[in-house]
């Protein structure tokens, strides 16, 4: 062993940065302490007049390592941690793993390994790393929803929610993916293909649990009301996937065989436009309509074949039309007229009602198909102004201009008008309705896989879909040989578990096989941290109202509909069982960008991944969690570069320097002996107002980190600038200990640990315990700059703006000025160039 050690500090050598040190010295500190538990009401500790922070970063999937997106994500979510508590708040901060999924599975398959294995043992390098990069979590909540004591109530909550009618049981046409050999929600599929291993689906008719969402579409829509503060292209995707639409539902009816077709149109007022009626190739009724007729074989031909296609291949709209006439013919609610049935791949059963009135003249795809089958076109909706519609295509449009024709007494209305005129008097006759329509579907929950949560039903032929009785609670998944799907659950060979008896007749039965799709597992986990080792329920009520809702969470913007909305979807449905006392479980929602590198996103075949634990190894939790903080704004991405976590890591070494150099008894800077300094003193403690200043500014600002650390960078900068004037000096020592000090206040929330060591060497204490700084005002020297003013590049006014000023804040003084008001008024103004520091020019016409 070497004599001396370089850590070793001498008397005129201050002990180098050696991040390996600190790091283990801070986190031993931590978990000797407990620092980030946090109590609940009733707990040992527990201050209610602490306002509290629920600061929750999305669970992570455990499969291999955690990867440079991990580093991030909870590098932001710790600052944000960190932040609350020193601004006085109560922070729960949890840790769990969303450990049931595909992955482990499929390693199952390959390898023969349990994916119980694999999976603890992935969540055990999650953990040590979570634990190396001195994450703050509460780890006395830690959670896996693998576990039996957490999915026992996953079942819990599934049988409450069987119980209200919101978990059932249907044969229905769904879309199964031949690789994964399961079914798939629809929010699984991206254009016709696999969320997860990207394999065209092809539809299927399988007997499935669904939830009833579509229950809450217009709940989920008008809470969107409650989440002011989520990023606006989330609430967007959601409403779109929701894709509520407003319009007529209209009974055409097959009076032959006394059948009712309801179709759901938004163009009531095209009703008389129309010429022929198709069906999907999975409308139940088809069996019914084809009996006896001289071409069923043909339709049951066509039906098996468009069935093998894929959602993605019927949906494009290239595609040249086919179908199969039916010898049959439906009734015109509006006319009486008898129109022609068809059964056609491109009407796909899971929007509307499988259904539809075809108005050749008016809708593209009806228009091809009824050219390719000499199917009259009639016009119904027509310019204004006399001018022909085109034949060469349907006539669809937007414009006002336009009134009905050929529609009877209705001609000559405006088609909003007509539609109100069409619904009241189908409304009269009992032939159709106002209606909406939702885009959105129950959400198909059972999978054919083994790694998931059993769904704790029994199937008795006598008693039909009986629940476990909760004493029974959890099903244990069992163990199992063969992993290889086989298009019914794994589960299903398992005889012994499968085989029990009937919990309401004691009859023979049989266990459900399918298990839940994971997102089930992660639609409630965030209210299990809150009462983690219940054994009674799920979660305490009076814990649940203290911490709830969410107050920031965070993640990745790819869970925008699937993970977001169901989880929205269970705290009401939750809520309506009284289990939950708030309707949406996250208040604020902050998406993170992607890291890319060398600007391609990192994959292992492009070998561009960024391993964090290679980074933290070399230059410290510190420097590589201040890194990906400061590459760029956190809801951006940013590009990994290696010399940035270099430079990042030389900036915490002379913030280390700095402070180590600083001698033994000098007097704390009071405000009020800083307010009656000058000169370079002055200069360095109104740098340090200033980045204090800014940094809180900058986290209040949606968490705008990297301007935070650059702050920082430039404090420690001058204090550099200043050292050799100020050193030896009384008043000099004051202003760069405090200096040092405030530096490190300010970075603690990205580099804990040094700042820790720094705070402590320097103040005494632990930096966490402190208030987060404020600014003085009197040291906050009032920079003001002139800025040129132009309207159409010329100069009209000078104005005295704030250094600091953003773009906001200097167009608005830019608008209050008079002598541009002289140059603007009864203008446009069609742009607004501000360069900072520099000028604004208006353009106006
Ligand atoms: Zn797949
Ligand atoms: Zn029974």
């Amino acid at each position: 062993m070497a004599p001396e050690q370089a850590d070793t500090a001498t008397d005129d050598q201050p002990a180098r940065y050696d991040p390996r040190a600190v790091e283990a010295k801070w986190q031993r500190v931590w978990a000797d302490e407990k620092t980030w538990e946090a109590p609940n009401p009733g707990d040992p500790g527990f201050d209610p007049d602490l306002p509290k922070a629920y600061v929750l970063v999305m669970l992570p999937y455990p499969s291999g390592e955690p990867h440079v997106g991990h580093l991030k994500v909870y590098s932001v979510g710790d600052a944000i941690a960190h932040y609350r508590r020193r601004r006085g708040f109560g922070v729960l901060q949890p840790m769990g793993y969303d450990a049931f999924g595909l992955p482990a599975e499929n390693h199952a398959i390959r390898t023969g390994e349990h994916p119980r294995v694999s999976t603890e043992r992935s969540i055990a390098s999650f953990r040590e790393q979570f634990l190396a990069w001195g994450i703050s979590i509460d780890w006395s909540r830690e959670i896996a929803t693998h576990q039996p004591d957490y999915y026992r109530w996953t079942q819990w909550i599934f049988l409450q929610l069987f119980e209200a009618g919101l978990a059932y049981r249907t044969d229905a046409p769904v879309q199964w993916c031949p690789k994964d050999q399961t079914v798939l929600a629809n929010e699984q599929v991206i254009d016709g293909r696999c969320e997860r291993c990207g394999t065209e689906v092809v539809p299927k008719k399988l007997d499935q649990w669904y939830f009833r969402i579509t229950d809450y579409a217009d709940r989920l829509l008008a809470d969107f009301d409650l989440l002011e503060s989520w990023p606006e292209h989330v609430v967007t995707m959601q409403r779109n996937w929701i894709g509520r639409s407003e319009g007529a539902e209209a009974v055409f009816s097959c009076d032959e065989l006394s059948l009712d077709f309801p179709v759901f149109t938004t163009r009531p007022d095209t009703l008389y436009g129309a010429t022929f009626f198709v069906l999907a190739p999975e409308h139940p009724d088809l069996d019914r309509l084809i009996e006896g007729t001289s071409n069923a074989d043909e339709v049951r031909d066509y039906v098996a074949a468009s069935l093998r296609q894929s959602t993605g291949e019927r949906g494009d709209d290239d595609r040249e039309k086919t179908g199969v006439r039916l010898e049959r013919t439906v009734t015109n609610p509006v006319n009486g007229e008898q129109i022609p049935m068809f059964v056609a791949d491109y009407v796909l059963m899971e929007y509307g009602t499988g259904a539809i009135m075809a108005v050749p003249a008016h809708d593209q795809r009806d228009f091809e198909f009824a050219r390719k089958f000499g199917l009259p076109v009639r016009q119904v909706v027509a310019p204004a102004d006399g001018e022909p519609a085109p034949d060469d295509e349907a006539f669809v449009t937007q414009s006002e201009d336009v009134r009905l024709v050929n529609s009877g007494d209705l001609d000559g209305l405006t088609p909003a008008d007509a539609k109100r005129r069409i619904i009241d008097e189908l409304e009269a006759e009992g032939r159709g309705k106002l209606a909406v329509n939702y885009r959105l579907r129950d959400w198909l929950l059972s999978r054919q896989r083994y790694w998931g949560c059993p769904i704790p039903i029994i199937h008795c032929e006598g008693c039909g879909s009986v629940p476990v009785p909760e004493d029974q609670l959890p099903v244990e998944l069992p163990d199992i040989e063969d992993y290889r799907p086989k298009g019914k659950s794994p589960l299903a060979a398992a005889t012994d578990w499968v085989e029990v008896d009937c919990p309401r007749c004691s009859g023979p039965a049989r266990r459900e096989t399918d298990t839940m799709d994971t997102f089930v597992d992660s639609s409630w986990y965030f209210l299990r941290y809150l009462d983690p080792r219940n054994d009674q329920l799920p979660f305490d009520r009076g814990i649940a109202d203290h911490w709830m809702p969410v107050d920031q969470y965070i993640g990745g913007v790819e869970h925008a509909i699937l993970h977001l909305m169901y989880a929205r979807f269970f705290t009401k449905a939750l809520a309506d069982q009284g289990l939950v006392g708030v309707e949406e479980p996250f208040a604020n929602l902050f998406t993170q960008g992607m890291i890319t590198r060398g600007g391609h996103k990192m994959s292992k075949s492009k070998g561009n991944v960024v391993n964090p634990a290679d980074y933290v190894s070399r230059f410290g939790a510190d420097a590589a969690r201040t890194y990906v903080c400061f590459m760029g704004p956190p809801d951006g991405g940013g590009d990994w570069v290696d010399e940035g976590v270099d430079g990042v890591g030389r900036f915490l070494s002379r913030l280390w320097r700095l402070a180590l150099e600083r001698p033994d008894g000098v007097q704390g800077a009071d405000i009020e002996w800083q307010r009656t300094t000058a000169g370079p003193v002055r200069d360095l403690l109104a740098k340090a107002h200033w980045a204090i200043e800014k940094a809180t500014r900058d986290f209040e600002r949606d968490f705008q980190f990297n301007t935070v650390i650059a702050a920082v960078m430039e404090l420690v900068n001058e204090a550099y600038r200043l050292k050799d004037g100020l050193e030896g000096t009384d008043d000099g020592e004051r202003a760069l200990h405090f200096a040092a000090s405030t530096a490190a206040s300010l970075i603690f929330p990205f580099a804990p640990h040094l700042a820790s060591e720094v705070w402590e060497r320097l103040e005494g204490g632990r930096v966490w315990e402190v208030p987060w700084p404020e600014a003085d005002d009197a040291m906050l020297a009032a920079d003001v700059i002139t800025l040129v003013v132009q309207v159409n590049g010329k100069l009209r006014d000078r104005l005295e703006v704030p250094a600091e000023a953003g773009k906001d804040e200097i167009l608005e003084l830019v608008r209050a000025s008079e002598k541009v008001a002289a140059h603007t008024d009864g203008h446009e103004i069609v742009k607004e160039i501000v360069v900072p520091g520099k000028l604004v020019n208006l353009v106006v016409r």
